[in-house]
Formats: C-alpha cells, structure tokens, sequence
C-alpha cells in the first residue's frame, strides 16, 4: 500500500505563531511519509475526489442552493510552482467551476483605483473556485521590497487585507491562502532549466535574477505577512515547494479539506425523476 500522510495536511503545514520564514526547509515533505512513487499513486486517487467536490460546489452553484465559493491564494517567489499547482491540481476540476486571475503589475486603470479594486473583480462567484496566482499580498511583497509606496501606506494595508477577508470570509468564501517556498539553489536550477530549453523561454523574465538579490527583503516581507495575516479565519498554509510533487499533492489535500468543511451533497432533482424515466423509456 502507498505511503500516506501521517498528519493532516491542513494541520501541519498551517503557520503557527513564532514559525519563521529562515528555518522552513523548503526541501522536506512535512506530514508525508512516502516518497515521489507513493505520492503520484495518492495523488491520481485524490485528484479524482477533489474534481468530484469541485463539481459538486459547481453543482449547487448551479441550482442555486448555495452560493458559497473558495478562494484559492497563491503566493511564492518565481519558480515556487504556482504555475504548476494552477495547470496540474485545479486543472484537474471541472474549468466551467473555475475563476483564475493572475495578478501582474497593475495596469494604468488599475493603479488609479484602490489596490483591492481589481482583486475584488476577480473574486469567485458562487458555485465556483476562485485560484489568485499572486493576489493582493504582492501589495505588502513586491510594492514592499522594491519600496514603491512609503513604508506608512504598505504599513496600514496588513489590517486592511485582514478585514477585507473577513468580509469575504462572512460572505461565504472560504480562503485558503498557500504560501510557496522554494530554495535559492533551487530556484537557480529551474531557472537555468528555462534557460536551457525553447519549450521554457517563455517562462523565463531577465528580472527575476534582480529578484534574487533582494532574497532576503523578500523573506522578511514573506515573515510579515506570515506573522500579521494569518488569521483563524483565514490562516496561511506554509508549503515546502523544492520537490514539485509534493506541493501539489499538500495543495491538493488542503483543497479538498476546504470542499469538505462545506458539508455538501448533490442537489436534488427539482423534477419527478420517476416521471421522467418513463416518460424517456415511452419517447
Ligand atoms: P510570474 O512571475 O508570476 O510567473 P509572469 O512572469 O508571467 O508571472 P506577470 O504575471 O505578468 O509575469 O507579472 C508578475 C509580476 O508582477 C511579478 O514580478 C509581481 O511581483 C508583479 N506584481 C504583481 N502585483 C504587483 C503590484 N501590485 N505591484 C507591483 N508589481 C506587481
């Protein structure tokens, strides 16, 4: 039998007080007992019941019994595998349930709105999950790091962020937020691997090598926002990402444990479905 998580996924990987962002070993497989072999046999299996919970919200959506969502948040330096989570673990689900929005350097509308104006757009409606591949957290990363507002104006947007989830959260969203971590070393040899190979040039940005000298500024904004937005409402998920098969499966897990805190079923038919078959079998 393929090994299996020895801790739940939701319960390890979530970020505790005092947890820092320098000691996560961002090569391990934290409550994951088995190797690259075991997980590719866990994940077809789990994959397949996370596309059959993903359908199901689509389906209440639907009918509309229920119009609550998931929201799922992305965040991780260039090459952590936020790519790879959206094309391989919620790829797998029904894309008619599926609201993705990858989040770039705002444009010229975007900039003269609030920050949260285009985030806002891109929340999932009911029935549906939402994948922000970078989100409103580049608002405290990036503008951050490369100190694009003044420290007083990134300062006040952690208690904002909070309280905008919040009402999210009231709403009817539920928001899993996955913060991906990979190594320096790591990095550079996924970077060179784009390097190497036409199918990956259009991976590659010249500025993601700046990037890497502003390491440290980054992991302690990444701590920041650890430490100052991971609330019991809406809590961060620390993923280990240098090997690609285990964020995956760790994302996948966290996905179906958010589907299932919903306690759903399928929707009853809102016809006499006796009356139907017959009606079928005599057409
Ligand atoms: P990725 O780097 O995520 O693979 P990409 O290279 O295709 O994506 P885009 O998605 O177009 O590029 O843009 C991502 C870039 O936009 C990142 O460098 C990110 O830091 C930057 N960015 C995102 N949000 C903001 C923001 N609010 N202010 C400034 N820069 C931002």
């Amino acid at each position: 039998m393929a090994a299996t998580w020895s801790h739940e996924p939701h319960k390890v990987l979530k970020f505790r007080p005092g947890d820092r962002v320098a000691d996560i070993d961002t090569d391990s497989s934290p409550g994951f007992s088995g190797d690259r072999a075991d997980a590719e046999t866990v994940l077809a299996e789990r994959t397949e019941r996370y596309a059959e919970l993903q359908e199901m919200l689509y389906a209440n959506g639907k009918s509309g019994r229920d119009q609550r969502s998931v929201l799922l948040v992305l965040q991780g330096m260039d090459t952590a595998g936020k790519g790879g989570i959206v094309k391989h673990v919620v790829g797998a689900g029904n894309p008619m349930g599926l609201r993705y929005t990858g989040f770039g350097v705002p444009t010229e509308e975007e900039r003269s709105h609030h920050y949260l104006w285009r985030i806002r757009k891109a929340l999932p409606p009911g029935g549906h999950i939402g994948v922000f591949d970078r989100s409103h957290y580049e608002e405290v990363l990036v503008v951050r790091v490369h100190n694009l507002v003044p420290p007083d104006v990134w300062e006040q947007r952690y208690d904002e962020i909070n309280a905008f989830e919040r009402e999210l959260v009231d709403a009817g969203t539920t928001v899993v937020k996955v913060a991906m971590f990979v190594s320096l070393d790591e990095q550079k040899r996924r970077l060179a691997e784009r390097l190497e190979r036409p199918d990956k040039y259009w991976k590659y940005n010249p500025g993601d090598i700046d990037e890497r000298k502003l390491w440290p500024a980054y992991q302690e904004a990444y701590q920041a926002v650890l430490d100052r937005t991971s609330t019991d409402y809406a809590p961060w998920f620390v993923v280990p990402c240098d090997k690609k098969w285990y964020n995956r499966l760790a994302v996948t897990e966290l996905l179906i444990w958010a589907l299932k805190g919903l306690e759903m079923t399928w929707p009853p038919a809102d016809f006499d479905v006796q009356a139907e078959q017959k009606k079928l079998a005599a057409s």
